[in-house]
This record gives C-alpha cells, structure tokens and sequence, in this order.
C-alpha cells in the first residue's frame, strides 16, 4: 500500500497495534469526533513525524491510529466469524433516554457453530454513555451475566476491554442452533441506556467462530428504540431576517433535559405580549397529533426587531422561553442558518440519519442541513457498508425540499494524517472516496477524484483537537473555497479566540492559514454527536453557517458558499453583516481609495446575548472595540484601504463567549 510514511515505522505501528488486538479498535472507538476531550495520542516517534518529500502530514499525524484501522481491514476472518443470530427480548414500557435498564439478550449459533475458545462479544454503542457491561460487581451499574447456556458448554466471562463483555466458549463447542442469554443490567443498578432519544440504537454482537482472536459482527445486531425524557425545556426559533409583508416560521419544540425531543402528550405554549408588528396564533398547541414540535406561520406587518416570549401549559406549565431576534427591513439580505457537519448512529453519532434531518428541521428550524459520517470510523465503517450510504442518500432526498429545506449529500473524511475535512455534494449522487483508500489518501487526491463534481470539501478542527489539518495542501482554490473555523471542539481561529480549541498545533491556526494567502471564508457547524444539529449544548461551543442565499435550492446553497457570502458562529443565531466600499464579505477584489486613501468599513450586527466587543482583524493584526453590552450594534468608519495581498475579517463576542466571525475580505 502507498503510504505518506515510512514504511520501516509503519510496520512498527502495526506490531504495537496486532499486540493490542482487534479490540484495540473498540477501545479508541470514540475518541475521535466526540464531544469529549479525548484522551492525548502518544506522539509519533521523531522519526516517524519525518516529513515525506511531498507535503509531510499533519504535525500531530495520528499514526497508531491508521495503523490499527489497517490492521482490523487485514485481519482474516473465518466463516465461522460473525454467525449466528440475536434478538432482544421485549420488556415492557418505553426506553427513556438515561434511564437504567435491564436489557436480555438472546443468541443463537449459527450454521458452523463457535468453537471451544471461540467467543461471542456483547457491545451496548460505545456513543454516549451506555454504563460499560461488566461482570464483577453485581451491585454496581452495567452488571452483566449469561444465563441458559447448553449443557456441556461453559461460558466464561470477560470484562477486561472496557465497554466489550465477552463470553469465551469453554467446554465444549456451541453447536448450530444452540442459544444462550446476555442480561444486560442484571443487577439491582441495572445499565444506564443512552441518554439521547434515538431510533434502532444497535447493541452489537459480534462473534470469533474459531477461536483465533479475530471477530466479526453478526449481521443484523439487537436494536431498540429509546425516547426522551419528560419536559424540562422550550424552544422558540424565529429567522434570524425577514422583509416586511413576508411570511415567515416559527419553530417550536418541548425538549427533555438534554435537548431530544420530550414526548408531550397535551400542552401549549402561550405567546406572552405578542408584538403587533407580527401576526400569530398565541397559543400554540403541543401533543397529540401536532407531536413535540411544529411550525407555525407568522406573518412579518412591520420592519422592527422581534423577539417573542413562550409560557408552557398543560404538561409544560412552569416553563419559559425566549426565541432569538428577528430583524424585520426592506432590503435586508437574508440569512439562512445551516449545519453542513454532523453525525448519526452510522459512524460515531446519536440517531438515525431521518432522525438527524428532522431534528434539524422541525427543532433547530435549520434551513440548511447536511450528515457527515466518517467514512472509516465507528463500530461499522461506512466504506465498507455500501447499504448505510444508501441510507444517508435516501435520507437526504426524503428531506431536500426546495424553498423550505435544503439537504446535502456528504461525509467526512477521516484522516489522521491530514486532518479530517467533510465532503458535500449537491446532487443526489456521490461517491465516498475514504481517507484510507490508498487512491484517496491524500488532501491532494481527494480533490482530484472530485474535481468536475459539484461538489465542496472543507477542513475542520484544523488548529488541532483529535487531528489538526496539514495545510501544505494549499486548499484547492475551487472545492475549498471555506473553512471550518468553530465546531464542537472550539474555535481553530487564533489563539485569542472565545471557546478555543483543545491541544491546538501553534502556527496551525486559520489565522495563520490565511497569512499563509489562503483566501478562505468561514463557516460553523455543530460536529453533532448527540442528534441535535443546530442547538448547542448551553455553555458549550457548537457551530452553524449563516449563509447570504438568494434562494433556498441546492444550486443557490453553492454560490453563496463558493463566494464565501457565509459567515460563522459557535452557536447563537447571531446576524452579523459586513461591508468594505460596498463589497460584501468573502469578496476578492480590488480595491480604489478615496482621496484620503481609505475605505468605508460597514458593519451591522444583532446578537441574542449583549455584545462584549467586536474585533476588527487585519492581515493577522486585531483592533478590538469594547461593546456596552448592546444588542444592535453599527460601525461606520474609515480605515486606510487594503493593500494587495490583505485581509480584513471582523469577529463579535457575547456574554457568556458567544461569537461571530465574517468571512474575510480580501484584495487583490
Ligand atoms: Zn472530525
Ligand atoms: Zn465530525
């Protein structure tokens, strides 16, 4: 296999990576896009980070990490590898999302049976928060047993990989057709299920039919459904911007405590004040047949700033909300907020792919959606798994919806060599090119495989958090017209940033990109795990795109992206507007000075939470401007005008370290 590396050190990462087994696989599972901070790889060897003669690799290359992904894609399996059936056995009542349970399972051996020394693994999802099956302390959580085995065989059990029960054959062979029982939370502590609602949450089995260290998963694992929990929170979302006369949504939503969607069976949220610059139905009914969310209509009479006030009733009396402003004018450009990068239950995520867009839509009243599973990452890796391809493809065409909702086909590509970036298209069809397919290995690579599709890739964390980007790929001027700049994992601007991102490379920053002359615009997006695109955790960064479109289609979408008329936030739906002589951002031209030999600098911006300061960056150079707390904020000023070869961004900050940054402007 062609390789960025050395092959001499490559060999040596595969040793390592053999010693530790193919469980090694299960025990990083989620340490790479999640919302945690994950434990710090080892670094590479100095010799191993030996820059090859091309563009090297990132700085913090997770080599092991490639290695190990190789190894498991070597491994041979036997036939017997990965037979044999499970089912769960029915309990009664609904699965609320973090709530403790006892879960049965049954397995049934296949045609070639397991053989003595042979095993069967038991592995409740590794994402998020399953208590991890175990089967030494029967009054703690997870407990876990075996029960009904046949006779002659002795299971053994074995809890040594964390989150991974296995159960070794000993004996004699489990013979085809032969069942057993996993108890799953058998102990009066029980096991605690997922605490995100989601659909068809696998529990997966896997079985090593030979006994020879190597398994394979059976082919349809244990699913269930899990939903959340009672009411604890509203949501109210208006757009961010609407021309007077327009009509526009409101967005909203019963959430449990955190954020999925709460089953309601009867209650209402009553508009407290209603403007009379809008026009709407103040009390707006939940449950039943209009389920935990909706969509209502309000009509825009007036140019103003609205902002609207929900009281819960019935079920979710003593509850409150505020939406987020809406600024009413004519001539306003309009914003459409989007989330281009999130993950399902496919990779390493929370939910289906249908449940990801409808939580996008029906709660985050996101008009712009795209799911990006890795390609190689999880307990099932979407390269290999062409059905889960089609499932994201029949998702995402369930969803498109001209004028209303805009869905985009994607994936990220996960490389720990270069950094990870996502892939959009937008058309129905598209290819995953994996980062660990030799012929897609590199930045480089990927970009010529999708060089003539309409297609946009954009790197993400690139400041570091699990892998940061190697930016001696000069982003391809016309699939990468964008950067990720703030995501789950903080903000890669600079290190001056609100909500910076962990273990950062120094010099790796999208501030030193764009010193470097890369001329990217910004964006944000949630890197959601949880199911929840387009609401962040509070306190926590997250991310969302504010795209200037002129339509809500796919082909609109890309022009404004490809333009960069896109600016970026770590969550807060926040409108912030930039003008340089009249130029919007993300504009690459040239400019003419008036007499003085300056340039008129107009920014807008309105914010949900009171602006702290809004930062005005040149070329690398920051002039910050203390804010009093103000909502609306305007500057109209002079600066000397921008030389060829300059940039000039502007980044606003909120209490409680919300931020905005404008795609820069840059000369020519
Ligand atoms: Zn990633
Ligand atoms: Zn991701």
């Amino acid at each position: 296999m062609k390789s960025a590396f050395n092959p001499t050190i490559r060999r040596a990462f595969r040793t390592a990576a053999r010693t530790l087994g193919l469980w090694a696989l299960v025990a990083v599972a989620g340490a790479g896009c999640s919302d945690e901070v994950p434990e710090p790889a080892r670094p590479a060897s100095e010799e191993a980070a030996e820059p090859d003669p091309r563009a090297g690799l990132s700085a913090d290359a997770k080599l092991e990490t490639v290695a190990m992904l190789e190894d498991d894609m070597a491994a041979v399996r036997h036939p017997s590898d990965g037979g044999g059936r499970a089912w769960r056995v029915e309990s009664e009542g609904l699965h609320v999302a973090g709530s403790r349970e006892r879960v049965d399972i049954v397995f049934e051996a296949g045609p070639l049976g397991v053989a003595e020394d042979g095993a069967v693994f038991l592995q409740p999802s590794p994402f998020w928060e399953w208590d991890p099956p175990q089967a030494r302390f029967p009054d703690a959580p997870g407990f876990s047993e075996v029960r009904d085995p046949p006779e002659g065989v002795e299971l053994e059990l074995d809890d040594r990989v964390g989150g991974l029960l296995i159960a070794w054959v000993r004996g004699r062979a489990l013979e085809a057709g032969e069942t057993f029982r996993f108890v799953y939370g058998a102990g009066p502590a029980g096991a605690r299920i997922d605490r995100f609602a989601e659909e068809r949450t696998p529990i997966y089995v896997s079985v090593d039919g030979d006994g020879d260290g190597v398994r394979a998963f059976i082919e349809h694992s244990p699913r269930m459904d899990i939903v959340g929990g009672p009411p604890r929170q509203l949501s109210l979302i208006l757009p961010t911007t609407a021309i007077p006369g327009q009509s526009v949504r409101l967005t909203v939503a019963a959430l449990d405590i955190h954020r999925s969607l709460s089953p309601v069976e009867s209650g209402s949220i009553v508009i407290l004040d209603p403007p009379a610059g809008l026009e709407l139905i103040p009390e707006i009914e939940l449950g039943g047949a209009f389920g935990s969310s909706r969509s209502i209509e309000v009509v825009v009479r007036e140019p103003g700033i609205y902002r609207l006030t929900g009281e819960g009733r019935g079920e979710l009396a003593g509850l409150m909300a505020a939406s987020n402003p809406l600024m009413a004018r004519k001539g306003l450009p309009q914003v459409a907020w989007g989330d281009l990068h999130g993950h399902s239950q496919l990779s390493d995520g929370t939910g289906t792919p249908l449940q990801y867009f409808a939580y996008a839509r029906n709660v985050a009243g996101l008009s712009v959606a795209a799911l990006t599973d890795h390609d190689h990452w999880g307990i099932k890796a979407l390269d290999g798994q062409p059905a889960f391809w089609s499932e994201i493809r029949d998702a995402v065409g369930q969803f498109n919806e001209p004028g209303r909702f805009v869905t985009l086909l994607g994936y990220e590509w996960t490389s720990w060599l270069h950094g990870h970036r996502h892939v959009l298209y937008f058309s129905d069809q598209g290819e995953v090119y994996s980062s660990l397919d030799p012929r897609y290995e590199t930045p480089a690579a990927l970009w010529d495989a999708l060089r003539g599709q309409s297609a946009l890739t954009f790197a993400h964390h690139s400041a570091g958090g699990p892998v940061s980007t190697n930016w001696r790929y000069a982003p391809d001027p016309v699939l990468e017209p964008l950067t990720e700049i703030v995501s789950v994992h903080g903000s890669s601007e600079a290190p001056d940033s609100p909500l910076p991102i962990y273990d950062p490379v120094p010099g790796n920053y999208v501030r030193d990109a764009l010193n470097a002359g890369y001329p990217l615009g910004f964006l944000g997006s949630g890197d959601t795990h949880d199911g929840h695109p387009g609401i962040r955790e509070p306190g926590a960064s997250g991310g969302l795109a504010g795209i200037f479109t002129r339509a809500l289609t796919r082909e609109a979408v890309l022009e404004a992206l490809r333009a960069r008329q896109v600016y970026a936030t770590n969550g807060p739906r926040i409108y912030l507007r930039v003008e340089l002589d009249g130029q919007p951002m993300g504009s690459i031209t040239e400019f003419h000075p008036d007499e003085a030999g300056e340039s008129r600098l107009r920014v807008e911006v309105l914010a949900p939470e009171p602006i702290v300061a809004v930062d005005l960056i040149r070329s690398g150079i920051r002039v910050r401007i203390p804010v009093d707390s103000e909502l609306l904020w305007t500057l109209d000023r002079r600066i000397p005008v921008l030389q060829p070869g300059e940039y000039h961004y502007v980044r606003v900050v909120t209490e409680g370290e919300g931020a905005a940054w404008s795609s820069p402007i840059f000369a020519r």
